[in-house]
């Protein structure tokens, strides 16, 4: 049982089997909904339209044109008038006369009597037309049938017509119910056929109308009329005044006619022999087996016996319509079309390289030859040591493996086309952002670290990528650029790798922050401190905690650059973590040695927004046991800070835990006297531009001291950052700045330069 099941799903799996799946169910749904009808008639017309035939020359038209009724002056036909005609048309011969129109009402009583009185002298020869009574029955039911005086002498006739979707076309019954039971059709009457009421055909429409013998009705009621034409033949009576109402297109034949020519046609057409009708399942199931039987050579159907089939398809019909046989095509049409536009994608993805045959994933040799352009990112992405993974196991193992990694890959670039060559997968990103997809990579890096299972094996499995996003190059070229970048991410073990020529930076901090976890987790990164001197005591009162990465192979990387990049990738807050706690752990072992210092760290704008920031801070100071008045939070000022801004709630909420607030950088931004006086900080730092150019520049100089006032008329504490010589620092003693912090003291240094520092300095007092 499972055997054939999986039989079948392996079946199914096959991309060819689907696209005639797909392609039958679309031609069964043609087929069934009629939806192809339209363009079925349409088809039907243009095969009539390229042949004609003559009619049989057993039936002459007598038309009740225009001119009749102007002659007799009426606007329509009496009885008594139908009695000459028919006494006239007997007269000369005729064989049955045919009425194309309903006697269910009755005239005048003289005319009547004459009516009746002809159809008696010609008892059963005279057959009158039977229509539908649009307030009875409807369908294939002529309600309004001759009546019964008339009946006792003439035969009847359904006139019945049925308008195909669109008015493309029309069909005949060969009989119609009525109140009087089953009559036949006008058609089939003439033709002396007996027919089914459930039945249609469709007449033969390149028998030309133009071929029928005509009379006007008033030259045979008159006797002025061409006797040879009635002598033996069908007389068929045919309302063809315009205002009879009963003119029509003629499929096929490209010219108007009275309705009454569709009988006359049809009549011939059933002569010719009964229409056999198989409808579009023949057509449709030739087309399918064609492409069917294409599967086990592995095309389907490729263009040329695409156009081989189609042009079959169409053609047999035109050879059939000359034996009266009708087949529809455009299930079959559509069939054929739906597995040839299908069967080119899938080629267009393998013509070039074909599949993988390991993986069964589309090539990347397919991407190789694509002249095309595309705006997506390119990733490469490639497993280390697959060749050495896939060789250790069973042949399968490679398809399965593979399809465990494109399942991952998929989970958050979803529906990606990848395609794979040895250990390289190869696909287009859907995600726009390349920081995003970086972040993308990351996740599907933790989730393939954890081993994929395939056959119930553990495999494990690290990857490195390459992207390239130069978009204005042919995909071919990009190939090559993301798996070299991926070669190069492995060299230097980094996850992603950005080919970029122009995009240097880009591809610089993508590969830095790449190595920033690590980095942290290995002691590259680390914290300098630099003291801040005390003007009044001259005394170090406490220290700025200061992030240092220290690169094994491009040496210091300045924290302007790689704390932006961490602030970008969300990764600020394992940075601050890390600084607080060393900053914390200094402080308490500065108190062993005696020492009462505060600490400064640098908290970013953003984890201002984190609501997890108060309870970090408060951990990191309970696991050392560090008063919280200890720690100065120095943050940047930002642009637009009101009361209600939830930083603004943060800040309130960091104060009110006894942290203190220094506000960084003072002066480069926007900040206002008022932005001052609100903001819940104790301190003020000057930003180091004013200060080492206050030296030489007035202005400068200025704007430090009404800073300083400023501040001081606020209560808040005054740092000078920056102080670089002696003179900015008298300078700034003479101004009543409070502490200051600069080279000129000392630079930021290792924890242990620090001690030596601040004890030096304690020693140097008191010698
Ligand atoms: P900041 O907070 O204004 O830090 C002062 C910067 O001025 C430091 O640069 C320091 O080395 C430098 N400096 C000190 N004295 C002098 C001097 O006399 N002359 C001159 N020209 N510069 C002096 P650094 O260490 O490169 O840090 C740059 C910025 O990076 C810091 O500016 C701060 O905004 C940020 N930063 C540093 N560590 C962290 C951290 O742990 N977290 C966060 N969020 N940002 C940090
Ligand atoms: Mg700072
Ligand atoms: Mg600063």
């Amino acid at each position: 049982m499972t055997g054939i099941w999986g039989q079948l799903r392996g079946f199914w799996k096959r991309p060819r089997v689907r696209i005639v799946f797909w392609a039958a169910l679309t031609g069964l749904a043609m087929g069934i909904s009629g939806l192809g009808l339209p363009l079925e008639d349409y088809l039907r017309n243009v095969r009539w339209m390229s042949r004609t035939q003559p009619a049989s020359g057993a039936i002459t038209i007598v038309l009740q044109d225009s001119q009749t009724l102007i002659q007799l002056g009426a606007n329509d036909i009496t009885h008594g008038n139908d009695a000459d005609t028919i006494n006239q048309l007997f007269a000369a011969g005729a064989k049955r006369v045919f009425f194309d129109r309903s006697f269910s009402m009755p005239g005048n009583p003289i005319d009547d009597a004459k009516f009746v009185a002809a159809l008696k002298a010609h008892h059963g020869k005279v057959v009158l037309g039977a229509a539908v009574d649009s307030n009875g029955q409807m369908g294939n039911f002529a309600g309004k049938i001759p009546l019964q005086a008339y009946r006792d002498h003439a035969g009847m006739a359904s006139v019945l017509v049925r308008h195909r979707p669109l008015n493309q076309n029309v069909q005949l019954p060969y009989a119609s119910g009525s109140p009087a039971g089953k009559i036949p059709s006008l058609s089939a009457a003439i033709a002396g056929i007996d027919g089914k009421t459930d039945e249609l055909f469709f007449p033969d429409f390149s028998i030309a109308v133009s071929s029928y013998p005509t009379l006007s009705y008033i030259d045979v009621m008159r006797g002025r009329f061409d006797r040879s034409l009635v002598r033996g033949k069908d007389i068929l009576v045919v309302p063809a005044a315009v205002t009879f109402n009963d003119i029509h297109s003629i499929p096929g034949q490209d010219i108007n006619a009275p309705g009454g020519y569709f009988h006359a046609i049809g009549a011939d057409t059933l002569k010719l022999g009964i229409p056999r009708e198989y409808g579009w399942f023949p057509a449709y199931l030739l087309v399918l087996v064609v492409i069917a039987s294409g599967l086990g050579r592995g095309r389907v159907l490729d263009i040329y016996r695409f156009t081989g089939l189609v042009a079959v398809v169409g053609a047999v019909p035109f050879l059939l319509d000359y034996v009266n046989v009708q087949v529809e095509v455009i299930p079959a049409f559509s069939v054929a079309l739906v597995a040839v536009i299908r069967m080119r994608n899938l080629d267009r993805v393998e013509e070039a390289g074909e599949t993988n045959t390991g993986s069964g994933l589309p090539s990347v040799q397919a991407l190789r030859n694509s002249p095309d352009l595309s705006t997506r990112v390119l990733v490469a992405l490639k497993i280390r040591n697959y060749g050495g993974i896939i060789g250790s196991f069973a042949e399968h193992v490679e398809a399965q493996l593979a399809k465990e990694i494109v399942r991952r890959i998929r989970i958050s670039d979803e529906s990606v086309l990848i395609y794979h060559e040895g250990g390289m997968f190869v696909w287009l990103s859907s995600i726009r952002s390349t920081f995003d997809l970086f972040e993308n990579l990351e996740g599907l890096h933790r989730i393939v670290q954890n081993g994929i299972q395939v056959g119930g094996i553990d495999i494990d499995l690290s990857f490195n990528c390459g992207i390239d996003s130069e978009f204005d190059r042919p995909l071919s070229g990009r190939v090559a650029s993301a798996m070299q970048a991926a070669e190069e991410a492995v060299r230097n073990d980094e996850l992603v790798y950005q080919h970029d020529a122009r995009k240097h930076e880009a591809q610089w901090e993508i590969s830095l922050l790449t190595s920033l976890d690590r980095a942290i987790d290995n002691g590259e990164v680390w914290v300098a401190y630099q003291p801040k001197l005390d003007l009044r005591s001259n005394r170090i009162s406490g220290a700025e905690a200061l992030v240092r990465w220290t690169h094994p192979e491009r040496g210091p990387i300045s924290p302007d650059k790689f704390i932006r990049i961490a602030e970008e990738f969300h990764r600020i807050e394992r940075i601050t973590r890390f600084v607080i706690n060393d900053a914390v752990r200094v402080a308490v072992e500065l108190e062993r040695h005696g020492y009462e210092m505060t600490m400064s760290v640098n908290i970013s704008a953003q984890l201002l927004r984190n609501p997890g920031l108060p309870g970090m801070i408060a951990e990191i100071l309970a696991a050392h046991g560090l008063s919280p008045n200890r720690l100065i939070l120095e943050i940047t000022e930002t642009d637009r800070l009101d009361r209600s801004s939830k930083t603004f709630q943060m800040l309130q909420r960091l104060v009110q835990s006894g942290l203190r607030l220094s506000i960084d950088d003072f002066g480069t931004g926007n900040a206002t006297i008022d932005y001052l006086r609100y903001l819940p900080a104790s301190e003020v730092k000057i930003d180091k531009t004013f200060v080492s150019l206050m030296e030489s520049n007035k202005e400068d100089l200025l704007l430090v001291q009404s800073i300083i006032e400023m501040a001081h008329s606020l209560d808040r504490v005054v740092v000078a950052e920056g102080v670089e010589t002696a003179k900015v620092l008298e300078m700034l003693t003479g101004l009543h700045c409070d502490l200051v912090q600069g080279y000129h003291v000392s630079r930021p240094v290792p924890f242990r330069d620090f001690l030596d520092f601040v004890s030096g300095r304690r020693a140097r007092l008191i010698g």
